[in-house]
């Protein structure tokens, strides 16, 4: 049976620390991506591209949220990220031009910064209440470990564009930076990186690390006396977080089974985040990942002594 309140392009909302209750639109197709990160939670980048296209007709977009927010829902923020680079999607300006225009929720954008330097991404992203842009890596061997870009990409052009897209943009920045052990946290590039947020002067610094399974079982993260050292050392505003970029739970599936799967096929995660997504005790939680894994729909993975689960696709 067809559930009419299923959606395409609609996900959580989930509690996120950074955004609290956070409704994802993602507007493309699984990971399409201008990169291709070795502790991406999503697995490896299918499609890698520097082309801006018209993924989703912004239309159906609009129309789920529409649908969406006449359930009564409000949550407190809505984000466009998704499974991928969202402003690789060539109508970027129009989709956040109508959400802006049907509610007053704010709006978040989270990017891998890679197409700031074009002036129509900018410009589309201006309405935005907050954009929360990722930067690994100020030199291109490190961006090249860590990233593994398309190669149009260079990371001189990425900067340029997120120093032009300060100037421009009057709502928040929050700066993400996810450091990865022994790719990108030699002291040189930590300074280099600490240079760039001061001289960006974004709202917030986020330093984040591998904190899951990522593309790569080498991706490996670095220790909290690190990170915590690291945040002496960029200084205010930088604050430690450890958790996705991407929004991991679909709304409204037909079962909480079906929501279980969908959010392991989209990143890995713990049997606490799905007690708490679903609303379950632990027990129960652990009782259904048990039997997801007998069925052979779910494989378990430990990563830093932690148990991750993931959907076995
Ligand atoms: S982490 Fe984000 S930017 Fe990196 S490959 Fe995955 S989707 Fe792309």
């Amino acid at each position: 049976m067809t559930n009419p309140q299923k959606y395409r392009y609609l996900f959580g909302p989930v509690a996120s620390r950074r955004l609290k209750l956070s409704l994802g639109i993602d507007p493309l197709p699984f990971k399409t991506c201008s990169l291709d990160c070795v502790y991406c939670e999503l697995g490896k980048t299918t499609d890698r591209t520097v082309k801006r296209q018209s993924f989703v007709p912004p239309r159906e977009i609009i129309g789920e949220l529409i649908q969406f927010l006449r359930t009564g829902n409000r949550p407190d923020c809505i984000t466009i990220s998704g499974s991928g680079e969202p402003t690789l999607h060539l109508d970027l300006e129009e989709i956040i031009t109508e959400v802006k225009k049907i509610t007053s929720i704010p709006l978040a954008v989270i990017t891998n910064s890679t197409l700031l330097h074009d002036p129509k991404v900018r410009s589309a992203l201006l309405p935005v209440d907050i954009v929360l842009p990722s930067l690994d890596a100020v030199t291109p061997g490190a961006f090249a470990r860590v990233n593994r870009p398309h190669p149009a990409l260079e990371v001189e052009q990425i900067i340029s564009g997120l120093h032009e897209f300060r100037e421009e943009f009057t709502g928040e920045i929050w700066l993400e930076i996810l450091l990865v052990r022994g790719l990108n946290d030699q002291p040189e590039e930590v300074e280099l990186l600490r240079d760039l947020s001061h001289s960006l002067r974004p709202d917030r610094v986020q330093l984040n690390t591998v904190a899951r399974p990522g593309t790569e079982d080498s991706a490996l993260p670095l220790a909290d006396e690190h990170l915590q050292k690291l945040k002496e050392f960029f200084g205010p505003p930088a604050e430690i977080i450890a958790g996705s970029r991407h929004s991991p739970a679909k709304v409204q599936s037909e079962s909480v089974e079906e929501r279980i799967l969908e959010t392991a096929s989209r990143r890995p995660v713990t049997a606490e985040e799905i007690a708490a997504g679903m609303g379950l005790e632990i027990k129960e939680a652990e009782k259904l990942l048990d039997r997801l894994q007998k069925e052979g729909k779910l494989i378990a993975k430990k990563h830093e002594k932690m148990e991750f689960w993931i959907a076995n696709k």
